[in-house]
């Protein structure tokens, strides 16, 4: 049943999530939001009735919405993983917009604040567990970074500045041979919620390395979490599927006069890449013959599950502070162009 109501509403969802204001003192730019999708933001430098823009989405969370709502409306799509099909959630849009707290929780959180990545493997254990005596599941993860079009494995054991960078450049169909789409990058099996957080744990001190290494925040790198699902039914038949949870760099815009060389050269690979990323999904969505996978290493990686039969969701979050709206208006532009509602 899941499937047949995610297939009703196609394959490429968009939902907006809204930060809390970090101060009441802050103009607020969000001025409705629907039940239905709809946000209605205004231009703080503008008259009301000039200054209005209207959205579009699956979905508008508010900056009251918890972590437990957000994850409820994503659930179907990644217990689809375990019927087989691949699914790739990810979090865009500026940094400071609330895309680590969706997909990972706020830092030294408990668990009640965990994000998306947590409750989803912990949501598939159960799943698992349910169907244990007619099929069983092994799950195994990897977590990479992509900076800079260079993939870095975070979940090695002997991550350090003088082993870094590790990089990978072979990527390949997730569904080939052995089901992996980096085979190099290390792969854990997991089993259990401590099982998660200590790869989590890993995963996060790994980039504080790398980011420092690179003398650079993890704003400016998209990290991807892979959950790789492979179930046995009694006869033999094998079943695998994998599941994408990616934290985008922050999309925005860097102002080409003030930034030179390094920071430069960053900027121009994020946007390329989350450009690339908004191609691949409009061709997607407008059912093109041809789909640019190729273009960069995020689309590559995430090749397996974009398109096709795979699901994929987009959280475009956003800052309602009236200083970020031009980010704002490009963040929700860019959502709405991949969204097909
Ligand atoms: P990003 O990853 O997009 O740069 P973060 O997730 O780090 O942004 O969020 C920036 C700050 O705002 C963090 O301190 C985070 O804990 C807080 N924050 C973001 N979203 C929410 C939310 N929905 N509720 C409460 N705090 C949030
Ligand atoms: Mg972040």
């Amino acid at each position: 049943l899941y499937n047949m109501v995610q297939d009703l509403k196609g394959n490429i969802r968009v939902y907006c999530r809204i930060r809390p204001a970090f101060s009441a003192a802050a103009k607020n730019v969000v001025d409705f939001i629907g039940d239905d999708g709809s946000l209605v933001i205004l231009d703080p430098l503008k008259p009301k009735k000039d200054g209005r823009k209207v959205f579009q989405f699956n979905r508008v969370f508010g900056p009251t919405a918890t972590q437990d709502e957000v994850f409820k409306h994503a659930q179907p799509l990644i217990r689809s993983v375990v019927d087989g099909y691949n699914v790739c959630i990810f979090a865009y849009g500026q940094t400071g917009s609330g895309k680590t707290h969706t997909m990972c929780g706020p830092s030294g959180g408990s668990t009640e604040d965990m994000g998306i990545n947590y409750r989803a493997l912990n949501d598939l254990f159960q799943m698992s567990n349910r169907r244990k005596d007619i099929i069983n599941y092994e799950i195994h993860v990897q977590m990479v970074e992509i900076y800079n079009e260079q993939v870095r494995d975070l979940l090695t054991e002997d991550f350090s500045t003088t082993k870094y960078p590790f990089i990978f450049r072979q990527i390949r169909s997730c569904t080939s041979d052995n089901g992996l789409s980096l085979p190099n990058a290390t792969m854990h099996s997991v089993k259990s919620a401590s099982d998660v957080l200590k790869l989590m744990k890993l995963g996060k001190v790994n980039r504080a390395v790398s980011s420092t290494a690179i003398n650079n925040q993890s704003s400016r790198s998209h990290s991807v979490l892979t959950v790789h699902i492979q179930g046995k039914d009694t006869s033999g038949n094998i079943l695998r599927s994998c599941l994408h949870l990616v934290d985008l760099a922050g999309s925005e815009r860097v102002d080409k006069s003030e930034v030179t060389g390094d920071r430069l050269k960053e900027a121009q690979y994020i946007n390329k890449s989350l450009s690339c990323l908004g191609d691949v999904i409009t061709a997607l969505a407008q059912k093109n013959s041809h789909i640019p996978y190729r273009n960069s290493k995020l689309t590559l990686l995430l090749q397996d599950s974009l398109g096709g039969h795979a699901k994929t969701l987009m959280f475009a979050h956003v800052s309602p502070e009236g200083d970020s709206f031009g980010e704002t208006v490009s963040t929700l532009k860019f959502a709405q162009r991949v969204s097909t509602v």
